[in-house]
């Protein structure tokens, strides 16, 4: 129990984490700055103290520059990430670790690289850049030690190391983490919106109806099943009664209405994986699987009766009667995808022909 909530603290603290990476970035840099204030006085090292109070200092701008431009404040802190590493270990010296900060950086700008909007660059112009540094430091340009002041040695240099090789250690897992968290956050949307593209390239948008996208990848995965396993399954085309006369009467958005009743009207009627398709403008397909006749005609004969029962409500849109006729037929073993939609097709035009409002078989 206790440990599932820590997990759930945990959880929450990286959502807000990620949800705020620039302002939380600066906010735990500044903070480090802050806790080696009282560390560097300890040591007696008021160079590092006067540096450390810079680095605040700047971090508080940072902080306000990050409300406008968040992508500026983290690469403003990358760079001045670099500045402190150099001039710390002018100051300490080498051993004092402070050039670890370089290497932690690697990761964390990776990371922020990916969680702050506009600074995706940022990661590999920081590489380019502390490429320079370290030329400029082999070539002597930047002195890696001011003779000045004196390094500390012993117990303070150890002190130091210890402080900078804990933080580096914890900056680059939790770089590592957070990046982590990034990517997977960034493949479950990616998921999701494939997910959204999909269902609005196979959906028609007024009815909420499949459209023909899949609609003969299903057919014909049905008479498969019924030409191997015996599985018979029959389809139906429909198509609205005088529909024209209907829209040039009472106008195209009333035609709408109608055909949105009619579908979920047809949806209510039929089970969970029937398939409903929008087939062409007013006609719709729907297949029953593993559904002999005499079911689907029961079916069939239901959505009639509840379009009667609309009628005779006479509420907006039925403004008229709407009736449907069905063209209704069970697939023959050997016949194709093809010819069982022709077959509906002919069954409804039959329909048609002998005075609409009812289901041909
Ligand atoms: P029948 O009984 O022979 O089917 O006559 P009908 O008037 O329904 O047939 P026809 O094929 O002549 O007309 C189909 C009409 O369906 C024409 C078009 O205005 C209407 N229609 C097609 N798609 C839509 C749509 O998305 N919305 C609306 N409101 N009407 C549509
Ligand atoms: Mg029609
Ligand atoms: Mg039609």
């Amino acid at each position: 129990m206790s440990s599932t909530y820590k997990r759930s603290y945990f959880r929450r603290f990286i959502d807000i984490w990620l949800q705020h990476s620039a302002k939380c970035f600066l906010l735990a840099t500044f903070c480090i700055h802050l806790l080696q204030l009282p560390v560097c006085l300890l040591l007696s090292s008021l160079p590092l103290f006067w540096l450390n109070c810079i680095s605040c200092s700047v971090y508080l701008f940072l902080l306000r520059l990050e409300k406008k431009r968040p992508d500026l404040a983290v690469t403003g802190a990358e760079v001045e990430m670099i500045f402190f590493a150099l001039s710390a270990s002018a100051i300490a010296g080498l051993q004092s670790g402070f050039f670890l900060y370089l290497i932690c950086l690697l990761a964390l700008s990776s990371y922020l690289g990916d969680a702050v909007e506009h600074c995706s660059a940022s990661a590999a112009q920081l590489l380019d850049l502390e490429g320079i540094v370290a030329l400029l430091c082999v070539n002597g340009r930047i002195p890696l030690r001011i003779a000045n002041f004196p390094a500390p040695t012993g117990s303070p240099l150890f002190v130091l190391f210890s402080m900078n090789l804990c933080i580096c250690v914890f900056v680059t897992l939790m770089s590592v983490y957070l990046a982590s968290q990034v990517l997977r956050r960034q493949n479950r949307q990616l998921e999701a919106a494939n997910h959204n593209l999909e269902y609005i390239a196979s959906h028609d948008p007024l009815t909420g109806l499949q459209n023909r996208r899949n609609l003969y990848e299903q057919l014909e995965s049905l008479c498969r099943d019924s030409d191997t396993k015996g599985l018979v399954f029959c389809a139906a085309m429909a198509d609205i009664d005088d529909f024209k006369s209907f829209n040039d009467q009472y106008g195209h958005n009333h035609g709408d209405l109608i055909l949105t009743t009619i579908a979920d009207c047809i949806r209510a009627c039929t089970r969970e994986n029937d398939v409903i398709c929008r087939w062409g403008g007013e006609e719709i397909l729907i297949l029953f699987p593993h559904t002999p006749m005499s079911a689907a005609k029961s079916v069939l004969i239901r959505i009639q009766t509840e379009l009667h029962k609309l009628t005779a409500e006479a509420k907006a849109p039925f403004f008229r009667e709407v009736t449907l006729t069905f063209g209704l037929t069970q697939h023959i073993p050997g016949q194709s995808a093809q010819e069982v939609v022709e077959d509906a097709d002919r069954l409804l035009y039959e329909g048609k022909q002998t005075g609409k409002d009812r289901v041909m078989e």
